[in-house]
């Protein structure tokens, strides 16, 4: 029995999934590295993920430069080599847990890195808006316990949160009534499951969401539409109401409409009580947000340049940087998976991620380090959908990979004197 196999878990233990915002905690796995089997849920979304993770593609796994497998301090060498001379650094992907945001937040400050998720866009949907006027949002628990009706507003949430809806309590004895609404034009119409009602709106998801802020607040709208009102009484008249969005799917100044949500939440809170529920910062990108904003005082899409903290919300987006070409050299961390894949492009690269990157990672101009990953691999912490809930992740198996935070440690001691 080799030492992999020996560490595993060999019945059904508990989990915590790592594999979406929603960090589902009353599953169990069972099995070894030969093939994991979830118990107690058939999400698709975690098998799939799950599947990844065999003995093969770990212990096959080892640090590449240029394609050349070498040493873990070869590597390190190298990464901190190509970050010492870089004049402006991108650190991008950004999926990692509590102690990889941690240990990267010193490395960015001594490189003066700027660092943006790989769901920045959609991260600051959310994050402008509160800036800018303050949000109400809830939990899954609350959701769970109190809420009488539940408005997805745009997109169905259950096809890339497969247990949305039980984590609403819907049919385990919650209560809450589940509407749908969603525009006709502007987005990919989704076909929610039985029991939701969907109500049609006829426009953009812009003129849904103000409009129905609009007739929450009481006034007359022209073009509101009957669905759109009755939708708007129903919320009026409800006891708990809940507005669940999913970030990654509004479209562009999709912070425009979760300010119209946000708004709408404000008015009904004046007579009865109602949240946002936004669904999104999953592959670390809430998680590392959260802790460079303890740490900092500043949200992503920051650096520690010359001058002190800058912030740029806009400036800073990584996909405007590479291509204006503002940058020199890219560190992307994804160790959940697969995805987010580091963005093409002959820029000098480091790849702190899954084993299976490595096919990709044989590019001139990269250093490869395969990492373990939350929840598989290693223990560790991220942040819920719910953002106020910090999940504790446990390890199925020891699979002998370095952390996403003892790489980054190493990296930053071996970097040249003087490097900022
Ligand atoms: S819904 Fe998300 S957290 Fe829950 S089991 Fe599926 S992938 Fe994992």
């Amino acid at each position: 029995m080799t030492a992999l196999e020996s560490s595993s878990v060999p019945v059904a233990a508990a989990w915590t999934c790592p594999f979406c915002p929603l960090l589902c905690d009353r599953f169990a796995v069972a099995g070894g590295p030969e093939g994991w089997a979830l118990q107690g849920s058939d999400c698709p979304r975690a098998r799939a993920a799950l599947a990844r993770f065999d003995a093969l593609a770990l212990s096959s796994a080892q640090p590449l430069i240029d394609g050349a497998a070498c040493p873990l301090e070869a590597a390190v060498d190298a990464a901190a080599r190509l970050l010492g001379t870089s004049r402006q650094p991108l650190f991008g992907g950004l999926g990692t847990d509590v102690a990889g945001a941690r240990a990267l937040y010193p490395l960015a400050c001594r490189t003066g890195a700027i660092c943006d998720p790989a769901g920045g866009a959609a991260l600051f949907h959310g994050l402008r808006a509160m800036q800018d006027r303050g949000a109400f949002t809830t939990t899954l628990a609350e959701v769970h316990t109190r809420a009488d009706l539940i408005v997805c507003v745009g997109t169905w949430p259950g096809a890339r949160y497969p247990e949305f809806l039980r984590r609403c309590g819907v049919g385990e004895g919650g209560q809450a009534q589940v509407v749908l609404l969603q525009p006709t034009t502007g987005m990919v119409p989704d076909a929610p499951p039985a029991g939701v009602e969907t109500v049609r709106f006829d426009g953009d998801l812009f003129d849904a969401a103000a409009m129905l802020a609009a007739c929450v607040a009481g006034r007359a709208v022209v073009g509101a539409g009957g669905l759109l009102a009755a939708l708007a009484e129903r919320l009026r008249g409800a006891r708990y109401a809940v507005l669940a969005y999913e970030s990654a799917r509004l479209p562009a100044q999709g912070a425009l409409i979760v300010e119209a949500i946000n708004r709408t939440v404000a008015t009904l809170n004046q007579r009865s009580r109602a949240a946002a529920l936004p669904l999104g910062g999953g592959d670390g990108a809430s998680t590392v947000n959260a802790v460079f904003t303890w740490l900092s005082g500043l949200p992503l899409r920051s650096r520690a340049a010359p001058m002190g903290l800058e912030h740029e919300p806009l400036r800073f987006d990584a996909q405007h940087l590479l291509a204006e070409g503002a940058v020199d050299a890219l560190l992307w961390i994804a160790s959940f998976g697969t995805e987010p894949a580091p963005p093409a492009g002959a820029l000098p690269r480091i790849v702190l991620g899954h084993p299976s990157f490595a096919g990709a990672a044989q590019l001139r101009g990269t250093v490869f380090i395969p990492v373990a990953t939350p929840g598989i691999g290693t223990a560790g912490h991220l942040f819920r959908t719910d953002s106020s809930v910090l999940m504790p992740l446990r390890a199925l198996r020891d699979d002998g990979l370095p952390t996403v935070a003892e790489v980054l440690r190493r990296i930053t001691l071996a970097l040249p004197e003087g490097a900022a």
